[in-house]
């Protein structure tokens, strides 16, 4: 038997200790969000680090942050194959509204192949997964094929406040080649994805400003110019009619899509119109050319989150308002710098407001996107694995949300990411009755010791060398 048969062969017969094992992870309710849950959020943490030990990750421990501890281990060393760091999260999500759980979020439950419990998909069981994929090569071989390191956070679901300075101050320790995150679903059930691109996001708001208060529409109404009129015609600026951004440069740096990226999104399998169902939008509408998951996985935009002005409340009064406000993000796609947009975007709106107002606008933050090359070997060694376990070739995916670690990674580790996810996208994430499907639960494990081993034999220098 080779020896990541001998891997995959210890994960198939150790199916009833993994269950059992995730289920005390389960139990404990680590609840990150809420203080009186602090003690467990350590508990959990605590109990990964015996659970690596357990594995085989002999220095696994406990780092405190001024919140909760981040889990860190490495396995074997060896200098002539690749190091990827694995991130997870062992924090959950809050369970109310509680009425709706069918059964206890903290008493994991199986019903027909599908594990019912907080955090079983996101992200305990998914953590759970790297372990056991990582300790099915220790037990079987005493090595790994590749180094390997757990960085491990217990406040993902409150913004990872602390991991960024972690991180910056622990970067020799974290150093790896690329990383690896499974906290992601696949495209659909029987449809593995490997995703590889993520929008970014940059932020303002504004406020327009005319009158020194409110004024009576009557007095002075046709006289001078009022704020929420400036404000509407503002926005609307920033669009031309068929959805295309209008601001100058915005689009600088964006990168058209490969034909092979194009035909990999269209055929999968995606309906345009239970899409639009589940917005409940009268149709689909956004920039001309870009099939819809074009467009929310790889091209910026404009969006106004939120506008108010003048007078909302009950019946009528009639004033000119003083004030009007817009808070508007930027989603944004890799190759396109957050500042330059930002600036590009303020000089548009200060060159397009009315006459008779003034201008302010508070400039945010911003985050670009994040791509991880399609010739990455980590890409390629995933895809293998994929069709290994199941049998199918694996979908190439991007996601038109983000996710700051991986931007992290990218800015302070100057390493890339693969997001290797095996939860299913209806699966309720941070809702009642989270669940994660056994079969992916398993055939997850296999795939990432598979994909170990296909990387192992890879130089460490093809990791530095791949462009897009
Ligand atoms: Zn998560």
């Amino acid at each position: 038997m080779s020896d990541h048969q001998q891997a995959v062969q210890y994960l198939k017969s150790h199916r009833e200790q993994q269950l059992s094992d995730l289920n005390d992870f389960l139990c404990i309710p680590s609840i990150s969000a809420l203080s009186e849950h602090r003690q467990d959020v350590r508990l959990a943490a605590e109990w990964l680090v015996a659970r690596l030990i357990q594995a085989g990750f002999q220095n696994a421990h406990l780092d405190e942050t001024p919140g909760n501890p981040v889990v860190v281990a490495s396995g074997p060393h060896a200098p002539y194959r690749p190091t990827v760091l694995i991130y997870g999260h062992y924090d959950v999500q809050p369970v109310d509204p509680m009425a709706q759980w069918t059964h206890p979020p903290f008493e994991p439950t199986v019903i027909d192949e599908v594990l019912y419990a907080r955090g079983s998909s996101d992200d305990k069981g998914q953590v759970y997964m790297q372990l056991a994929a990582a300790e099915s090569w220790l037990k079987t071989t005493g090595d790994t094929p590749v180094n390997l390191k757990f960085l491990l956070e217990g406040e993902e679901e409150i913004g990872s406040i602390h991991l960024n300075e972690y991180i910056q101050n622990h970067q020799d320790e974290l150093a790896a080649d690329f990383a690896v995150i499974s906290d992601t679903p696949m495209f659909a059930a029987g449809v593995p994805a490997i995703c590889y691109g993520l929008r970014g996001l940059a932020a303002l708001e504004i406020t327009v400003r005319g009158p020194f208060q409110d004024l009576h529409s009557g007095v002075f109404g046709g006289a001078v110019m009022n704020p929420a009129h400036a404000l509407a015609t503002l926005i609307a600026s920033l669009h031309t009619p068929d959805g295309t951004v209008a601001v100058s440069g915005f689009y600088d740096g964006v990168q058209e899509l490969t034909l092979k990226e194009r035909q990999a999104f269209a055929s999968l399998p995606f309906d345009s119109e239970a899409f639009r169902q589940s917005t409940g939008s009268p149709t689909l509408f956004g920039e001309p050319g870009y099939s819809p998951l074009e467009q929310v996985w790889t091209r910026p935009t404009i969006e106004v989150n939120g506008m108010w002005s003048g007078f909302i409340g009950e019946g009528r009064k009639t004033i000119v308002p003083s004030t009007a406000h817009a808070k508007i993000t930027c989603r944004l796609v890799p190759h396109q710098d957050p500042e330059h947009v930002l600036t590009e975007v303020c000089t548009h709106l200060k060159t397009h407001c009315p006459p008779g107002v003034t201008l302010e606008i508070e400039r945010g933050e911003g985050d670009p996107g994040t791509v991880t090359p399609l010739n990455h070997p980590s890409v390629t060694a995933a895809e293998d694995a994929i069709e290994e376990i199941y049998g199918t070739k694996a979908a190439y995916i991007r996601m038109g949300g983000s996710i700051p670690v991986v931007v992290t990674f990218q800015e302070i580790l100057k390493m890339p990411t693969l997001l290797l996810g095996f939860a299913l996208p209806d699966e309720n994430f941070h809702a009642p009755n989270e669940h994660f499907h056994l079969e992916n639960f398993f055939k997850g494990a296999q795939t990432i010791a598979l994909l170990w081993d296909y990387l192992g034999s890879r130089d460490p220098l093809e990791f530095a060398s791949t462009t897009r």
